[in-house]
């Protein structure tokens, strides 16, 4: 004989969003790294969204080792990660 409130942690309070993982090699050593897109629009949920929307074309590239300017996109990833609101 209880009433006491029992909050919910409901799928209210949280989101699932794409996070987009780009594979590039070095133009110059061939050094394949990864990273992490940010700021990608909210309308673009898969690879073949983010291809067409000219975004990856924009993306700024400086190899960690030889410091060359050029990357390669050798592949993307998207993944769906869980974020509270
Ligand atoms: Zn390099």
């Amino acid at each position: 004989m209880s009433s006491q409130m029992i909050p919910e942690y409901g799928d209210d309070c949280r989101s699932e969003v794409p996070r987009f993982q780009l594979f590039l090699t070095c133009y110059n050593c061939q050094r394949p790294s990864a990273r992490y897109l940010q700021a990608v629009p909210s309308h673009i949920t898969t690879e073949d969204d983010l291809i067409e929307s000219g975004l990856l074309a924009k993306q700024a590239f400086l190899c960690g080792k030889c410091e060359c300017p050029i990357g390669t996109i050798t592949g993307v990833k998207v993944e769906w990660i869980d974020v509270p609101y």
